[in-house]
């Protein structure tokens, strides 16, 4: 069973409600009450060129029950810090999905070298999710061997959705 089989868009930075996963804004606090909307929260890759994420306000924010997910985070090679600092970025909030026990919600450019061995390395427990997924059949195929969940955006490849297994495919709008 996916972990966020309830919603039918998990990764969208502008609509909520109860079958969506809005992106919490890095810094924010949550107001919403229970129920009423779900959120994943983390750092993003391109944030670095800024600044380093705080993890003690990612963990406490990623425990609030109404989180659902971590991220989105991951390793974007056109924009932000270096690989090396990126990927210890990624490594600290993949880390912390571990620990609160919720999916991970990655945006991954020109990085699938990088993020297929952390994922060797760190045998998650939970989901990693590749959002706004774009590419063919072959790198889906790939990408579901080494144990991902794709999530489909609106500019999705078509064969590529026909490929996915439903049980391994999110929605989102972004
Ligand atoms: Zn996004």
């Amino acid at each position: 069973m996916k972990a966020l089989a309830r919603f039918d868009d998990i990764h969208s930075h502008s609509r909520r409600g109860p079958a969506v996963v809005t992106n919490l804004p890095y810094g924010e606090e949550i107001t919403t009450a229970p129920g009423e909307a779900w959120y994943s929260v983390g750092f993003h890759p391109w944030d670095t060129a800024r600044s380093m994420p705080d993890m003690e306000y990612l963990r406490r924010v990623a425990s609030d029950p109404r989180v659902v997910a971590v991220g989105e985070a991951g390793i974007d090679r056109l924009r932000g810090a270096d690989a090396d600092t990126q990927r210890e970025v990624f490594r600290c909030q993949a880390i912390l999905a571990e620990e609160v026990g919720k999916p991970l919600i990655i945006h991954c450019v020109r990085a699938w070298d990088d993020i297929m061995a952390l994922r060797r390395q760190l045998k998650p427990a939970v989901e990693w999710i590749i959002h706004g997924f774009r590419g063919g059949a072959p790198q889906a195929a790939q990408l579901l061997r080494a144990g991902f969940m794709l999530s489909l955006g609106e500019r999705h490849a078509p064969q590529a959705e026909l490929f996915i297994p439903d049980e391994r495919r999110y929605r989102e709008t972004d």
